[in-house]
């Protein structure tokens, strides 16, 4: 083919010539001037480039279109052949991923070629492309260098920075946008970054996701079905989902036709949604791609596993530290008074036995209080690391019997009258009637003390009261104190191992009761539970179904007078 100079190609528009040469082609054909004005394009290339009329192609780039190379892996944007050809250069066909101003893609095989002039100067460019059928938007070494940069990039561990990134290697090779969301199990998922191709519509995106995140009741069941989930979303589907015109706007902005969301497992456990959207309605997500974005999915969800397991390893770990600090403190707090009593009892004896008197039994009983008192701490306390550890085991053991919770509590709380009336607590029990039920006599009596303990130690100088209930196969224990309380954010953890919601500088503790208490609780079936408002004290309640009774222990005893203690 000689090149047509540029006066030939006037004359030939003028004529409607070329317009109708053009037609003739199957191939998708346009012609600029030098100054890149678009002479001429036939039916393909309008339908291809998105053009209804002849509009300025600036330095050869056509309107809205982005040029990326597709015969190696790369991706990048490049100098399309148009504009190649108007420097003068004749472009061999070679493949391309052409972006269109609609924001969808095509795969193309395109070739350019100067128009001369007299001079050998060009004069204008002719464009010649026609696009590839391809089965699947990606190729074998696509794949597989896509999974390559996603495996280093995700490393290890996963650290949420590196979430746009991983989307950039999503987009545009599987969609033309693509949304992580990531959420622990049972909470709603958030979106940890997102992308479109489009500058544009990614600003849209991204006030879809901030302003009309979809309540988690919707996003959900979805999400916790752990299942792949393919949709081609029409415009109705999109007006139905819209809470409002501005979202159905952005929605239908986005214009979003098919979605792949592809969930992230780790253990059995649903902990993100990989969600990617394809704007050609042409262009399903082929098995291959929907293979592709699994084993992305599947490659994130172990690396945010393995981020979330390093994290509780680590806090295990600090908690571990503090406890072993606290519990050494705990456990010489009593030993110090106890040391230094049996020391001062052996010198007394030492001298009165030197100057040979008799030693005064009152004496000696004195000190051993004090001395038994604190072996009665350190008893405490040992036992309760020996609970912790056989709770850990799976070794708590159950010695069922046929008590009553009411005569139960009254004994603890007799007990706990003198170190009550120390504390300035004044003791109540409501108990009117015998709730019985079959329980562990000495667990039973370890989650009463450990509640009435805690009330008196952090209620000190306040009333507290207990009241024991049934409620049908039912027994119920409250446990109210007027004392420091708990704040809102601590009530959760307080029945976690080794945690406090006070300063050990304040208050002693190994912050293990509360925790046995609901390890036994759970043992016998029931439950036990917090409210508190800080300053204004804390109501501890306790249920346990009473087991396989009578049904005579069902029906109301005669009620004796509420007891104060
Ligand atoms: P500790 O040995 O620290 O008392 P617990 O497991 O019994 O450990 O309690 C855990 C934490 O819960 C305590 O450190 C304290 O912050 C809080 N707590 C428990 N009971 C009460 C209560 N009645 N009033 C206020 N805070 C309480």
């Amino acid at each position: 083919m000689t090149h047509p100079d540029s006066e030939e190609v006037e004359t030939l528009v003028k004529d409607g010539v070329l317009q109708l040469l053009l037609e003739q082609s199957s191939d998708a054909l346009v012609v600029v001037d030098v100054t890149g004005r678009v002479l001429a394009f036939n039916r393909e290339a309008g339908l291809h480039f998105r053009m209804s009329r002849p509009e300025r192609a600036e330095h050869g780039w056509l309107p809205g279109c982005v040029w990326m190379r597709a015969d190696d892996a790369s991706m990048s944007v490049e100098v399309p052949p148009l504009a190649r050809a108007l420097t003068g250069e004749r472009v061999a066909e070679s493949r391309w991923r052409v972006r269109r101003p609609d924001g969808t893609q095509l795969v193309m095989r395109a070739s350019a070629m100067p128009l001369g002039t007299p001079e050998g100067l060009a004069a204008g460019a002719l464009l010649r492309a026609r696009e590839e059928a391809v089965p699947s938007g990606l190729d074998a070494v696509d794949s597989t260098r896509l999974l390559a940069e996603a495996g280093a990039l995700l490393g290890a561990a996963f650290d949420e920075a590196a979430a746009p990134q991983l989307l950039r290697l999503l987009v545009p090779a599987l969609g033309e946008a693509a949304v992580l969301y990531l959420g622990a199990p049972g909470e709603p998922p958030r979106p940890v970054a997102a992308l479109h191709t489009d500058a544009q519509r990614h600003a849209m995106l991204e006030e879809v996701l901030r302003d009309y995140l979809l309540p988690p009741e919707r996003v959900l069941p979805l999400f916790g079905l752990g299942q792949l989930e393919r949709l081609h979303v029409t415009e109705a589907q999109l007006d139905a989902a819209a809470r409002d015109a501005t979202h159905a706007r952005l929605l239908k902005g986005l214009g979003p036709c098919t979605y792949l969301g592809v969930p992230l497992v780790a253990r059995e456990r649903v902990i993100g949604t990989l969600a990617l959207f394809r704007c050609d309605a042409a262009r399903d997500f082929s098995a291959e791609e929907v293979r592709l974005a699994e084993e992305v999915a599947r490659r994130t969800a172990l690396s945010v596993d393995n981020a979330q397991l390093l994290q509780e390893a680590r806090e295990a770990v600090r908690l571990r530290d503090e406890f072993l600090g606290i519990a050494s403190h705990e456990l010489k707090t009593p030993l110090t008074p106890l040391h230094l009593k049996v020391q001062l009892l052996q010198r007394q004896v030492d001298g009165l036995a030197a100057h040979q008197q008799p030693v005064s039994a009152e004496r000696v009983s004195e000190t051993l209080d004090v001395v038994q008192r604190q072996v009665r701490k350190l008893t405490t306390l040992v036992d309760n690391l020996l609970d912790v550890s056989r709770i850990t085991a799976g070794r708590l053991r159950l010695e069922v019997e046929e008590l009553d919770l009411a005569s139960v509590a009254a004994d603890i709380l007799f007990r706990f009258a003198p170190s009550a009336s120390q504390l300035q607590c004044e003791l109540e029990l409501h108990a009117p009637v015998p709730v019985m039920g079959r329980w562990d006599r000495l667990r039973l009596e370890q989650v009463v003390t450990n509640l009435l303990s805690n009330a008196l130690k952090y209620g000190a100088g306040h009333p507290v009261r207990v009241v024991v209930e049934s409620e049908g196969l039912t027994a119920r224990v409250t446990v109210r104190d007027g004392g420091i309380g708990i704040s809102a954010e601590d009530l959760p953890r307080i029945f976690e191992r080794f945690e406090r919601a006070v300063s050990d500088r304040h208050y002693g503790g190994l912050g293990l009761g509360l925790y046995i208490t609901r390890q036994i609780v759970e043992a016998f079936g029931g439950t036990v539970r917090a409210t508190s408002e800080p300053g204004q004290g804390s109501l501890f309640v306790l249920e346990l179904p009473r087991g396989d009774i009578p049904e005579e222990w069902l029906v109301g005893h005669s009620a004796p007078e509420p007891s104060p203690v």
